[in-house]
C-alpha cells in the first residue's frame, strides 16, 4: 500500500473491555503492524450518561497487558495516552455548524413526549419505520417546518434542541466492505439521526466520522454491529466534503455464544469456562466488581483470540505478537 496505513480502536468507556473488543483491537493492531502503519486508541466518551468510572483505565491496562499500545496520541512522545473525544468537543461543533449552514442538517425542537406520540402514531399506522426521517420530519417541530423567525426565537429563548442530519429522501448509498463486499442502502430506509444532543455533545456518528477523517484513518476495522451505521457515516463523509477520502471498511463477525445464537455474554463465557475480560475489574459497576483475574498468560490469551474463527494452516500452536 502506498499510503501509510492508519487504524484505530475506538471503545466507549461504558464498562469493562469484553474479549470481543480486545479481538477488534488486536486485528487493528496486527493490520497496522503488517503494513508498517500506525495504531491509534481513541476513547469515545461523548455519551456522558453511559460513562463508567474507571473504565478508561481498565481499557488501557487490558490492551497494554496484551501488548497492544498506541503508536500515536494527542501529545508528543510516548508512551502515548489515547485521544479522548470529550476533550475535542469544540471541534465537532464547527462541523455541525457547517452542516447546518449548508442545509445538510437541521434543528429539531421536539420534546420527548412529542417524539413518543409520533412513534405511537406510526405504530398504529403500522409504518415500517418508527423514526424521524424524510417522511415524518414534515410533521414535527424543526427548522424545516418552522419559519426562520420562529427558529431564531426558540434558539434565543434557550429552548432545548438537537441537530439532526437531513438524509436525502431517495438516493442509493453504497459502500464496499472488505468482509461483506458491496453494501447498498436506500436512503428512504435511513433515519435523520441526531448529530448533536441537547447538551451540546456530538453523538457517536458525528464524532466518529470527524475523528476518523482528521486522524487520517485509512481502514475502519470494527465489529459487525456497526455495519448498519456505515451508510450514515458514508453520507456524513460526503456531506462534509470528504467523499473522495472515505476509509475502507471491514466489519468483523462477532464472537457468538457457543450455540451460535446471539452475541457472547459474560454469563455464557463463565458457563463454558473461558475468559471474557482480560484483567480483573476494579471499577464501580456492581455486577462486574469482584471478577477476579484468572491467571491467564497474556500471550496465550492473545493467541486464543487471534485464532478464533480461522487458522494459519501451520502446526505451530503459539505465536508471539510479532509473528502474528
Ligand atoms: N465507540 C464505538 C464502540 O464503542 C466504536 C465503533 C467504531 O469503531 O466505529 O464500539
Amino acid at each position: 500500500m502506498s499510503q501509510e496505513v492508519r487504524v484505530r480502536f475506538a471503545p466507549s468507556p461504558t464498562g469493562v473491555l469484553h474479549i470481543g473488543g480486545v479481538r477488534t483491537a488486536l486485528y487493528n493492531y496486527l493490520f497496522a503492524k503488517k503494513h508498517g502503519g500506525k495504531f491509534l486508541l481513541r476513547i469515545e466518551d461523548t455519551d456522558q450518561s453511559r460513562f463508567v468510572e474507571g473504565a478508561e483505565k481498565y481499557i488501557k491496562d487490558s490492551l497494554a497487558w496484551c501488548g497492544i499500545v498506541p503508536d500515536e496520541g494527542p501529545d508528543q512522545g510516548g508512551p502515548y495516552a489515547p485521544y479522548k473525544q470529550s476533550e475535542r468537543k469544540d471541534l465537532y461543533k464547527q462541523y455541525v455548524d457547517q452542516l447546518l449552514a449548508e442545509d445538510k442538517a437541521y434543528y429539531a425542537f421536539d420534546t420527548p413526549e412529542e417524539l413518543d406520540v409520533m412513534r405511537e402514531e406510526l405504530k398504529a399506522a403500522k409504518a415500517n419505520s418508527l423514526n424521524y426521517n424524510s417522511i415524518t420530519r414534515n410533521n414535527m417541530k424543526n427548522s424545516l417546518t418552522l419559519s426562520a423567525a420562529e427558529v431564531k426565537e426558540r434558539l434565543d429563548s434557550g429552548e432545548a434542541y438537537v441537530v439532526r442530519i437531513k438524509v436525502p429522501a431517495k438516493e442509493d448509498i453504497r459502500l464496499k466492505d472488505m468482509v461483506r463486499g458491496w453494501v447498498n442502502v436506500h436512503s428512504s430506509t435511513m433515519d435523520d439521526k441526531v448529530l448533536m444532543k441537547s447538551d451540546g455533545m456530538p453523538t457517536y456518528h458525528l464524532a466518529n466520522v470527524v475523528d476518523d477523517h482528521l486522524m487520517k484513518i485509512t481502514h475502519v476495522i470494527r465489529g459487525e454491529e456497526w455495519l448498519p451505521s456505515a451508510p450514515l457515516h458514508v453520507l456524513l463523509y460526503q456531506y462534509l466534503g470528504w467523499g473522495d477520502e472515505i476509509p475502507e471498511f471491514a466489519h468483523l463477525p462477532l464472537l457468538l455464544k457457543p450455540d451460535g445464537n446471539g452475541k457472547l455474554s459474560k454469563r455464557d463465557a463463565e458457563k463454558h469456562g473461558f475468559p471474557i475480560f482480560p484483567l480483573a475489574w476494579q471499577g464501580q459497576d456492581e455486577e462486574l466488581k469482584g471478577f477476579k483475574e484468572e491467571g491467564y498468560l497474556s500471550n496465550a490469551f492473545v493467541n486464543f483470540l487471534a485464532f478464533l474463527g480461522w487458522n494459519p494452516g501451520t502446526e505451530n500452536e503459539i505465536f508471539t505478537l510479532d509473528e502474528l
